[in-house]
């Protein structure tokens, strides 16, 4: 099980050094923890994780290894930094920043080719899930993107993001089906995860983990989902 936290545009070094120093002292063995936060705060949590089985990622990455990109950071500046991966495809850079599904696969071919693991996020808006499109929708987001070894996809419906509308576990666990039947890789579920909400998600058996916003925010809600995840 991998439970990721995607930090958003929240905490800056400072806040993120108070996390990561508590963070460490937390017993997570059996479950694979990933941090993601803002591009600034990723050398600090990088130093401050060091020797922990904690991985640290970024929430996007360009794909150019360099270039008149302003704004953008590319995947071997990462690398160098010491992170290990990058989240591609958020729907909030789908939704505000205009990435396409070719401008994701571009990201996730780069990032990988780079040597980073890549979260590839897909998921419909509740529009397209009311209008009975959410197949096609995951169907055409998942094509432009290879199979890897590194490669792990996320499951995040845009209506629940964010939202606290959770989707169901029989709605989640449809639609990983789904993702691995057009792609085989580990499928992590997004959208309002919540230390209460998690075992009942995390239960379903194609879902191979969260990735968690909001609640990843806070040390103990944060770790609380992570314990969720550790088999007894
Ligand atoms: C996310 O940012 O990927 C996410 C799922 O957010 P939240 O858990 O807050 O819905």
């Amino acid at each position: 099980m991998l439970i990721a936290g995607n930090w958003k545009m929240y905490k800056g070094p400072a806040e993120t050094a108070e996390f990561c120093l508590r963070l460490r002292e937390e017993e997570l063995e059996g479950v694979d923890v990933v941090l993601c936060p803002p591009f600034v705060s990723l050398a600090v949590a990088v130093q401050l994780l060091a020797g922990t089985e904690i991985a640290v990622a970024a929430q996007n990455v360009h794909w150019e290894n360099e270039g008149a990109f302003t704004g953008e950071i590319s995947a071997p500046m990462l690398r160098e930094l010491g992170v290990y991966g990058a989240i591609v495809g958020h729907s909030e850079r789908r939704q505000y920043f205009g990435d396409t599904d070719e401008a994701v696969a571009k990201r996730a071919a780069a990032a990988l080719d780079a040597g980073l693991f890549v979260i590839a996020c897909v998921g419909e808006t509740e529009e397209e899930r009311d209008g009975n499109r959410t197949e096609d929708v995951l169907r055409r987001q998942l094509s432009v993107l290879e199979p890897d070894d590194n490669l792990v996809l996320a499951y995040e419906p845009v209506w629940a993001i964010g939202t606290g509308k959770t989707a169901t576990p029989e709605i989640a666990q449809e639609a990983h089906a789904f993702v691995k039947s057009q792609i085989d890789a580990p499928v992590l579920y997004g959208g309002s995860v919540k230390p209460d909400n998690a075992a009942e998600l995390l239960a379903q058996p194609d879902v191979d983990g969260a990735l968690v916003g909001g609640a990843s925010l806070e040390l103990d809600s944060f770790t609380a989902i992570c314990r969720t995840a550790i088999p007894s």
